[in-house]
C-alpha cells in the first residue's frame, strides 16, 4: 500500500501515519522528522534547512526530493510506504511521480484529513513531541500517561520550536499558497479520499481504513 498523508500542519498526519504503520506495516517517512534530525545531527541539509524551517516557510524543493528519492527505494519501503507531509508543492510531486516510475509503483490513495484553522492553532500549540521516536501528543486532549515522558520509550517531550502561534500561521499561510493545489491534482487522477479529521484519533484511523477498503482512492 503506497498512501499519501495531506493535509495542513496540524491535521493529524503524523499521528495517523503512526498508527497506519502499524496496521498495515509499511514505514512512515516524514519529511519535517527527516528534516529535524538532520538539524540535530548538525550535518550541511540541516542547516540549510534551519532558518526556513523557524519561520514556517516550506524549504527548498531539492532538499526535501533528495531526501525521499533516497529513502524511497530503500528495502523496508519495498511493500509500501506512508508519504507524511511530503510532496508539499507541485514541483514535489512530478518529481514523485518520476521517482515512482522509476520504482514501477503507483500510489493508491492520497487521504486528506479535513480540520479547520481554528482546530489548528489549537492542535499545534498544545503539541507535545518525542524527540526519540516522533510520537506527538497533545497536552490537553492526548495526555501522555505520565507528564512530560513519551509512553513508548520514556524520553522527555518537547514542544517543537516552530510550534508557535505565529509560525503557525505562516505554516497555514504556505499550505495555501503552495500545497492547497495538490489536492485537486489527485483528484483528478481519482486518487483523493477525503476523511474527517476533527473527530478523536480512533475515528480518524477508521475513516481511513475504510475508506482504502472500499477502493475510495483508487
Ligand atoms: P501533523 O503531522 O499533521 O502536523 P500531528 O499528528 O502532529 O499533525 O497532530 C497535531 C496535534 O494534534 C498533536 O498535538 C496531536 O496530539 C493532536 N491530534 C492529532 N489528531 C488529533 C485528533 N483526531 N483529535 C485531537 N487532537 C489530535
Ligand atoms: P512538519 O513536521 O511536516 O510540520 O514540517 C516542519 C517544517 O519542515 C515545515 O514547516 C517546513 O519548513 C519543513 N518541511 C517539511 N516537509 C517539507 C516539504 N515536503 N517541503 C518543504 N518543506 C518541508
Amino acid at each position: 500500500m503506497n498512501l499519501i498523508l495531506y493535509g495542513p500542519p496540524g491535521a493529524g498526519k503524523g499521528t495517523q501515519a503512526k498508527r497506519l504503520e502499524t496496521t498495515l506495516g509499511v514505514p512512515q517517512l516524514s519529511t519535517g522528522d527527516m528534516l529535524r534530525i538532520a538539524r540535530r545531527e548538525g550535518s550541511e541539509l540541516g542547516q540549510r534547512a534551519a532558518a526556513f524551517m523557524d519561520s514556517g516557510q516550506l524549504v527548498p524543493d531539492s532538499l526535501v526530493i533528495d531526501l525521499i528519492r533516497h529513502r524511497i527505494g530503500s528495502k523496508d519501503c519495498a511493500g509500501g510506504f506512508i508519504l507524511d507531509g511530503f510532496p508539499r508543492t507541485v514541483a514535489q510531486a512530478d518529481a514523485l511521480d518520476e521517482m515512482l516510475v522509476g520504482l514501477g509503483r503507483t500510489i493508491d490513495a492520497v487521504v486528506s484529513i479535513e480540520v479547520s484553522d481554528d482546530e489548528i492553532v489549537r492542535r499545534i500549540v498544545g503539541r507535545l513531541s518525542c524527540g526519540a521516536c516522533g510520537t506527538v501528543y497533545h497536552e490537553m486532549s492526548m495526555p501522555p500517561r505520565v507528564p512530560g515522558q513519551c509512553d513508548h520509550d520514556g524520553s522527555v517531550l518537547v514542544q517543537r520550536a516552530d510550534d508557535t502561534e505565529p509560525t503557525v500561521r505562516s505554516r497555514l499561510g504556505a499550505f495555501r499558497s503552495q500545497t492547497s493545489p495538490l489536492k485537486e491534482l489527485y483528484g483528478s487522477r481519482g486518487l483523493l479520499l477525503e476523511v474527517r479529521g476533527d473527530v478523536p484519533p480512533d475515528e480518524v484511523t477508521r475513516g481511513i481504513l475504510t475508506g482504502l477498503r472500499h477502493g475510495d482512492g483508487r
